[in-house]
């Protein structure tokens, strides 16, 4: 195994800077939305760690935070097609409760729809979805999330959370992967 994360595969598109603003952004529309309610943000792993770890500290009002482990992709960049729930919230923070279900990036939407089916019937009064980002493509579930920090291609991309292979989670800004003879290449 290579000791260091290889930046040169992945082609900046997002910088921190531009990552922050966004985040500002909506954090604003969700601070508008939900400030009386205290609402639970459930945040789909391992994908939007980053994003809610940032996202929660913009938020300046009585919220609760719980996590849901969704996997749908394995080692690959095309999704599998079913979405395995391995973790979900405690009933007793979701039931009743206005919930916001974020997640990394919203592309079949099928994680979305997955985990939204779920929080419903752990007797959630509303939930609604927040992405750091949406590809833009065509879909047969969740066609739009409520709330979006970004909207990008069809490219797969890496950083700030969402990996290639367990990798690349750690870098602090978002990146197109160059793919030997793939999509991104
Ligand atoms: P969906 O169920 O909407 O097809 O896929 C959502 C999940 O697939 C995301 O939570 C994310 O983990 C993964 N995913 C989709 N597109 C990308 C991508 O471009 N890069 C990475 N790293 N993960 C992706
Ligand atoms: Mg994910």
């Amino acid at each position: 195994m290579d000791p260091a994360l290889d930046s040169a595969d992945v082609v900046p598109l997002l910088t921190e800077a531009q990552i922050r603003d966004g985040l500002e952004r909506l954090a604003r529309d969700l601070i508008r939305d939900y400030q009386n309610d205290e609402p639970c943000l459930v945040a789909c792993l391992r994908g939007s760690l980053v994003f809610v770890a940032d996202l929660i500290r913009r938020m300046p009002i009585s919220l609760r935070v719980d996590f849901l482990h969704a996997s749908s992709y394995g080692n690959n960049t095309v999704s599998s097609g079913t979405v395995d729930l391995r973790l979900v919230p405690d009933p007793n923070e979701v039931r009743g409760r206005r919930v916001i279900l974020v997640d990394d990036i919203l592309d079949s939407g099928r994680t979305l729809h997955a985990a939204r089916e779920k929080l419903m019937a752990l007797g959630a009064k509303e939930v609604k979805t927040c992405v750091f980002l949406e590809k833009k493509v065509l879909r047969e579930y969740e066609q739009k999330a409520d709330y979006r920090c970004f909207e990008i291609g069809h490219e797969f991309v890496v950083g700030y959370g969402l990996d290639y292979a367990g990798r690349y989670r750690n870098l602090p800004y978002l990146g197109i992967l160059k793919l030997p003879g793939g999509a991104n290449s």
